[in-house]
Protein backbone atom coordinates (compact mmCIF):
# COMPACT_ATOMS: atom_id res chain seq x y z
CA UNK A 1 0.00 0.00 0.00
CA UNK A 2 1.73 3.17 -1.20
CA UNK A 3 1.85 5.79 2.08
CA UNK A 4 0.20 8.29 0.24
CA UNK A 5 -3.14 6.72 0.30
CA UNK A 6 -3.54 6.13 4.00
CA UNK A 7 -7.23 6.23 5.36
CA UNK A 8 -7.44 8.80 7.74
CA UNK A 9 -10.60 9.85 9.45
CA UNK A 10 -12.44 12.42 7.97
CA UNK A 11 -12.31 15.64 10.53
CA UNK A 12 -15.46 17.73 11.64
CA UNK A 13 -14.00 21.77 11.30
CA UNK A 14 -15.72 24.11 12.68
CA UNK A 15 -15.39 27.95 12.02
CA UNK A 16 -17.16 30.31 14.22
CA UNK A 17 -16.71 33.88 14.48
CA UNK A 18 -19.31 37.03 15.08
CA UNK A 19 -21.74 38.17 11.83
CA UNK A 20 -19.15 40.53 10.26
CA UNK A 21 -15.63 38.82 11.35
CA UNK A 22 -15.04 37.57 7.86
CA UNK A 23 -15.98 34.18 8.36
CA UNK A 24 -17.79 33.74 5.08
CA UNK A 25 -14.79 34.79 2.89
CA UNK A 26 -12.60 32.70 4.51
CA UNK A 27 -14.70 29.54 4.13
CA UNK A 28 -14.72 29.81 0.69
CA UNK A 29 -11.16 30.71 -0.03
CA UNK A 30 -10.75 27.17 2.08
CA UNK A 31 -12.95 25.38 -0.01
CA UNK A 32 -11.27 26.39 -3.35
CA UNK A 33 -8.37 25.05 -3.45
CA UNK A 34 -9.02 21.99 -1.18
CA UNK A 35 -11.24 18.92 -3.04
CA UNK A 36 -11.19 17.09 0.53
CA UNK A 37 -12.68 19.82 2.29
CA UNK A 38 -16.57 19.94 1.34
CA UNK A 39 -19.23 22.40 3.35
CA UNK A 40 -22.08 21.22 5.11
CA UNK A 41 -25.52 22.99 3.92
CA UNK A 42 -27.45 23.72 7.28
CA UNK A 43 -31.22 24.35 6.91
CA UNK A 44 -32.38 27.57 8.35
CA UNK A 45 -35.86 29.16 8.91
CA UNK A 46 -34.70 32.84 8.11
CA UNK A 47 -35.69 34.67 5.02
CA UNK A 48 -33.45 34.66 1.97
CA UNK A 49 -31.35 37.65 1.58
CA UNK A 50 -30.15 39.30 -2.25
CA UNK A 51 -27.81 36.99 -3.91
CA UNK A 52 -28.31 33.99 -1.69
CA UNK A 53 -28.73 30.18 -3.16
CA UNK A 54 -31.53 27.92 -1.91
CA UNK A 55 -29.34 24.59 -1.43
CA UNK A 56 -26.69 26.05 -1.94
CA UNK A 57 -26.04 28.67 0.86
CA UNK A 58 -28.71 26.84 3.21
CA UNK A 59 -31.74 24.85 2.75
CA UNK A 60 -34.31 27.88 3.39
CA UNK A 61 -37.29 26.11 4.81
CA UNK A 62 -40.15 27.07 6.85
CA UNK A 63 -40.64 26.61 10.67
CA UNK A 64 -43.25 23.55 9.96
CA UNK A 65 -40.91 21.87 8.01
CA UNK A 66 -37.43 22.86 10.34
CA UNK A 67 -39.98 21.30 13.22
CA UNK A 68 -40.50 18.09 11.38
CA UNK A 69 -37.07 17.73 10.46
CA UNK A 70 -35.91 18.20 14.13
CA UNK A 71 -38.62 16.09 15.20
CA UNK A 72 -37.26 12.75 12.79
CA UNK A 73 -33.78 13.39 13.85
CA UNK A 74 -32.79 14.37 10.71
CA UNK A 75 -30.22 17.53 12.67
CA UNK A 76 -26.67 16.59 13.70
CA UNK A 77 -27.34 19.85 15.85
CA UNK A 78 -29.44 22.78 15.66
CA UNK A 79 -30.08 26.08 17.77
CA UNK A 80 -31.77 29.51 17.41
CA UNK A 81 -29.37 32.21 16.23
CA UNK A 82 -31.41 35.87 15.77
CA UNK A 83 -34.62 34.62 16.73
CA UNK A 84 -34.42 32.27 13.86
CA UNK A 85 -33.30 28.45 13.88
CA UNK A 86 -30.72 26.51 12.10
CA UNK A 87 -29.90 23.39 11.91
CA UNK A 88 -26.82 21.05 10.18
CA UNK A 89 -28.59 18.20 8.43
CA UNK A 90 -27.26 15.03 9.76
CA UNK A 91 -27.46 12.84 6.17
CA UNK A 92 -24.96 14.53 3.85
CA UNK A 93 -22.53 14.63 6.90
CA UNK A 94 -22.44 11.29 7.97
CA UNK A 95 -21.77 10.61 3.95
CA UNK A 96 -19.19 12.98 3.18
CA UNK A 97 -17.33 11.50 6.51
CA UNK A 98 -18.36 8.20 4.89
CA UNK A 99 -16.02 9.44 1.92
CA UNK A 100 -13.01 9.74 3.75
CA UNK A 101 -14.14 13.62 3.49
CA UNK A 102 -13.28 16.39 5.67
CA UNK A 103 -16.73 18.73 6.87
CA UNK A 104 -16.76 22.44 7.13
CA UNK A 105 -18.81 23.80 9.24
CA UNK A 106 -19.79 27.85 9.68
CA UNK A 107 -22.05 27.78 12.97
CA UNK A 108 -22.50 28.99 16.04
CA UNK A 109 -21.16 28.14 19.46
CA UNK A 110 -24.46 26.25 20.46
CA UNK A 111 -23.86 23.92 17.08
CA UNK A 112 -19.89 23.79 17.81
CA UNK A 113 -20.65 22.47 21.17
CA UNK A 114 -23.27 19.97 20.04
CA UNK A 115 -20.99 18.64 17.78
CA UNK A 116 -18.26 17.84 20.24
CA UNK A 117 -21.03 16.68 22.27
CA UNK A 118 -21.04 14.04 19.79
CA UNK A 119 -18.05 13.67 17.81
CA UNK A 120 -15.56 14.32 20.10
CA UNK A 121 -11.77 14.30 18.89
CA UNK A 122 -12.87 14.64 15.36
CA UNK A 123 -14.41 17.91 15.96
CA UNK A 124 -11.77 20.66 15.94
CA UNK A 125 -13.18 24.17 16.46
CA UNK A 126 -11.65 27.91 15.31
CA UNK A 127 -13.04 30.56 16.45
CA UNK A 128 -12.68 34.23 13.95
CA UNK A 129 -12.11 37.48 15.95
CA UNK A 130 -12.30 40.74 13.84
CA UNK A 131 -9.92 43.09 14.64
CA UNK A 132 -11.77 45.48 17.09
CA UNK A 133 -15.15 46.14 18.42
CA UNK A 134 -14.78 49.30 15.71
CA UNK A 135 -13.80 47.43 12.92
CA UNK A 136 -16.48 44.98 13.46
CA UNK A 137 -19.11 47.65 13.72
CA UNK A 138 -17.94 49.20 10.36
CA UNK A 139 -18.50 46.00 8.30
CA UNK A 140 -21.96 44.78 10.23
CA UNK A 141 -23.44 48.67 8.94
CA UNK A 142 -21.69 48.65 5.44
CA UNK A 143 -22.73 45.08 4.33
CA UNK A 144 -26.11 47.44 3.78
CA UNK A 145 -28.34 44.54 3.48
CA UNK A 146 -30.34 44.74 6.92
CA UNK A 147 -31.69 47.50 8.73
CA UNK A 148 -30.25 49.32 11.71
CA UNK A 149 -32.32 47.50 14.28
CA UNK A 150 -30.83 43.85 12.58
CA UNK A 151 -27.35 45.39 12.64
CA UNK A 152 -27.43 47.09 16.52
CA UNK A 153 -29.14 43.45 17.56
CA UNK A 154 -26.01 41.87 15.55
CA UNK A 155 -23.66 43.76 17.31
CA UNK A 156 -25.39 42.52 20.92
CA UNK A 157 -25.27 39.15 19.41
CA UNK A 158 -21.84 39.68 18.57
CA UNK A 159 -20.71 40.58 22.24
CA UNK A 160 -22.70 37.04 23.38
CA UNK A 161 -21.02 34.92 20.89
CA UNK A 162 -17.58 36.58 21.36
CA UNK A 163 -18.28 35.51 25.17
CA UNK A 164 -17.75 32.07 23.79
CA UNK A 165 -14.35 32.18 22.56
CA UNK A 166 -13.22 29.85 24.88
CA UNK A 167 -15.34 26.89 23.96
CA UNK A 168 -12.82 26.72 21.08
CA UNK A 169 -9.68 24.68 20.37
CA UNK A 170 -7.98 27.74 18.19
CA UNK A 171 -8.75 31.67 18.28
CA UNK A 172 -7.43 33.91 15.66
CA UNK A 173 -7.83 37.70 14.76
CA UNK A 174 -9.03 38.24 11.15
CA UNK A 175 -6.94 41.54 10.69
CA UNK A 176 -6.03 40.41 7.20
CA UNK A 177 -7.82 37.72 5.69
CA UNK A 178 -4.93 36.34 3.17
CA UNK A 179 -3.07 35.64 6.55
CA UNK A 180 -6.02 34.69 8.52
CA UNK A 181 -6.83 31.75 5.70
CA UNK A 182 -3.11 31.00 5.95
CA UNK A 183 -3.61 30.01 9.63
CA UNK A 184 -6.45 28.15 9.23
CA UNK A 185 -4.84 26.07 6.10
CA UNK A 186 -1.87 25.39 8.73
CA UNK A 187 -4.52 24.45 11.44
CA UNK A 188 -6.12 22.13 9.14
CA UNK A 189 -3.01 20.79 7.73
CA UNK A 190 -1.41 19.56 11.01
CA UNK A 191 -4.66 18.57 12.65
CA UNK A 192 -5.05 15.84 9.52
CA UNK A 193 -1.44 14.80 10.34
CA UNK A 194 -2.56 14.14 13.95
CA UNK A 195 -1.49 10.58 14.73
CA UNK A 196 -4.94 9.59 16.27
CA UNK A 197 -6.24 10.33 12.75
CA UNK A 198 -4.05 8.14 10.62
CA UNK A 199 -5.76 4.98 11.59
CA UNK A 200 -4.52 3.57 7.85
CA UNK A 201 -0.74 3.58 9.95
CA UNK A 202 -2.07 0.62 12.22
CA UNK A 203 -2.31 -2.19 9.12
CA UNK A 204 0.79 -0.55 7.22
CA UNK A 205 3.02 -1.15 10.51
CA UNK A 206 1.62 -4.52 11.02
CA UNK A 207 2.44 -5.63 7.10
CA UNK A 208 5.87 -3.42 7.77
CA UNK A 209 6.80 -5.91 10.92
CA UNK A 210 5.28 -8.80 8.91
CA UNK A 211 7.66 -8.40 5.80
CA UNK A 212 11.14 -7.19 7.62
CA UNK A 213 13.40 -10.11 8.17
CA UNK A 214 13.51 -11.77 12.03
CA UNK A 215 17.22 -10.94 13.13
CA UNK A 216 19.05 -14.15 14.61
P1 LIG B 1 -26.58 34.09 8.96
O1 LIG B 1 -28.06 34.15 9.14
O2 LIG B 1 -25.94 35.45 9.08
O3 LIG B 1 -26.19 33.36 7.70
O4 LIG B 1 -26.00 33.21 10.16
C1 LIG B 1 -26.23 33.58 11.45
C2 LIG B 1 -25.46 32.68 12.39
O5 LIG B 1 -26.00 31.36 12.39
C3 LIG B 1 -23.97 32.54 12.06
O6 LIG B 1 -23.22 32.72 13.25
C4 LIG B 1 -23.85 31.11 11.60
O7 LIG B 1 -22.58 30.57 11.91
C5 LIG B 1 -24.95 30.44 12.39
N1 LIG B 1 -25.38 29.18 11.76
C6 LIG B 1 -25.56 28.95 10.45
N2 LIG B 1 -25.96 27.67 10.25
C7 LIG B 1 -26.02 27.09 11.47
C8 LIG B 1 -26.35 25.77 11.90
O8 LIG B 1 -26.67 24.86 11.15
N3 LIG B 1 -26.31 25.55 13.25
C9 LIG B 1 -25.95 26.51 14.15
N4 LIG B 1 -25.91 26.16 15.43
N5 LIG B 1 -25.62 27.76 13.76
C10 LIG B 1 -25.66 28.06 12.43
Amino acid sequence: MPLKSLPRRGLLFVLSSPSGAGKSTIARRLLEDDPALQMSVSATTRDMRAGERDGIDYHFVDLERFREMRAAGEFLEWAHVFGNRYGTPRAPVERMLDEGRDVLFDIDWQGAQQLYQQAGGDTVRVFILPPSVEELGRRLSSRGTDSAEVVAARMDRAASEISHWDGYEYVLINDDVDRCVAQVRAILQAERLKRSRQVGLIGFTRKLMASSPTPD
